[in-house]
């Protein structure tokens, strides 16, 4: 591993945060320059986690509640996280004295020595990439690493142990793909789920956000492939262009997996046999066979707070879905079950519309508890479509769980899928599934 760039270096990291990256990124630094200043806009209460994992590390020095100018013109590198937007005064006074900007994501393509296979989209970029990795231990050639929003292993700490005949699986976001490709790199594989717009606060307009994702493809070579999904229109359009610069290109297509998997796949949902296609495409990339992938197809549950089955009581099933912040995401859970539904409901209001998942959902659903500031802008869409399923409202989130139990039959599904923050009534959306599971968990 050459890190000679950071050799006797001065290296700011412009972003601490508090997901993991920004510790990872200075640990690294600090291994290997000479200095290491890492700044951040935010206050030591906020940053006091992160901050206490560099302590022990005797040249990092902590400008932390803002930026200062001097940091960036007077140092050499500057890293940036990639929750930064590069678009500020401290970036171009960097780079006006020439100073090298890089990021956490381009110091590892540098020096990863494995393949990559990175997985980036709109929605079900953890799920694919956490099975896409589960599908793969059965990949004999070397050991299999996984890095994401779960599970959180430190990309550039692990450096040192990931072998050249190993698999990184990877999710990558639109932010970190932005970066990259100042080095002009893309993944050995650039898996792509589907896009829709998002992030658009910070990459403005919906070509941007396009741009940004492309970068996974853009740089591939010959021996590289692009795993796109058969279902959406962009990603169609992306099959045919790098098709024709004679690319590896592969469609995946839901409807087209073996039998033998769907059989076996225990996530529920249409959304989620996409995110299986994907994964198991990206499986025979590396050499494995349908026969080879059924038991981990088997084997593979829903991560946590997304469509998680945490308890079947008196035959129904009580499934968190607490990272469904949005209305989209409520209406892909609600048709991802057959079965009647009872729909737990509402939280903080981000001022976000729920007419169209009304319509979506209003005919489908059993019966609708709802709580949370949001309560009455629901219930009001909800009437709008003039379909209305029996509406409860409930001031607690454990009042909320004995309504679903005292109106569920056996064979139903209870689904807490909010189309809401959290913040009115919890921490976030963990502790929202949490509480959840223990209340469900409770019924027993
Ligand atoms: P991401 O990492 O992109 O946020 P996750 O895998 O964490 O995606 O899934 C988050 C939520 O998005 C899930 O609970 C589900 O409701 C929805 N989802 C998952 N996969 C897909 C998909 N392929 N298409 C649309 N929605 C999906």
């Amino acid at each position: 591993m050459n890190t000679d760039f950071l050799k006797d270096r001065v290296v700011v990291i412009m972003g601490l945060g508090v997901f993991g990256g920004g510790v990872d990124t200075a640990k690294f630094a600090a291994r290997f320059a000479k200095k290491v200043i890492v700044t951040d806009k935010g206050d030591d209460k906020k940053l006091a986690g992160s901050i206490k994992e560099l302590r022990q590390f005797k040249n990092i020095e902590f400008h932390i509640g803002g930026h200062q100018i001097s940091d960036f013109t007077d140092s050499d590198i500057i890293i940036v996280n990639p929750a930064v937007d590069e678009a500020n005064e401290y970036i171009d006074a960097a780079k006006s004295k020439n100073k090298i900007i890089t990021s956490q994501m381009e110091i590892f393509f540098r020096l990863c020595p494995a393949k990559i296979a990175a997985i980036t989209g709109s929605n079900g970029k953890s799920t694919t990439t956490a099975l896409t990795a589960h599908l793969l231990k059965n990949y004999k050639n070397g050991n299999v690493w996984l890095s994401g929003n779960i599970g959180n292993r430190p990309l550039l700490e692990t450096l040192d142990q990931i072998k050249p005949s190993d698999i990184v699986v990877l999710e990558i976001s639109s932010f970190q793909l932005e970066q990259l490709a100042r080095i002009k790199k893309s993944p050995c594989i650039g898996c792509i789920t589907n896009i829709a717009p998002n992030h658009l606060d910070r990459h403005k307009t919906m070509e941007n956000y396009c741009a940004a994702k492309e970068n996974i493809l853009r740089f591939q070579n010959k021996d590289d492939a692009a795993v796109l999904n058969a279902y959406d229109p962009k990603c169609i359009e992306w099959y045919e262009k790098y098709k024709n610069k004679g690319r590896k290109c592969f469609l995946f297509d839901r409807e087209k997996l073996d039998s033998r998997l769907t059989d076996v796949f225990k996530l529920p949902g249409k959304a989620n046999r996409e995110n299986l296609a994907a994964a198991v495409t990206i499986a025979h990339f590396f050499g494995l066979k349908d026969e080879d992938l059924i038991d981990s197809v088997a084997s593979f549950t829903s991560l946590p707070h997304r469509l998680q089955l945490v308890g079947t009581v008196n035959g129904v099933r009580y499934y968190n879905d607490s990272i469904a912040t949005t209305p989209e995401s409520t209406v892909v859970a609600i048709e991802a079950f057959s079965e009647p539904k009872i729909l737990i409901a509402g939280g903080y209001d981000k001022g976000l519309p729920f007419d169209a998942m009304a319509k979506a959902i209003s005919g489908k659903l059993k019966a609708l508890i709802l709580i949370g500031v949001t309560a009455d802008k629901i219930e009001e869409s909800i009437r709008k479509t003039g379909i209305v399923p029996p509406i409860h409202r409930e001031k607690t989130f454990a009042d909320a769980v004995s309504k679903a139990k005292e109106l569920s039959a056996p064979g139903d599904v209870v689904l807490m899928s909010p189309a809401c923050a959290s913040y009115d009534m919890f921490v976030n959306f963990v502790q929202r599934g949490n509480i959840f599971a223990d209340l469900v968990a409770k019924l027993k």
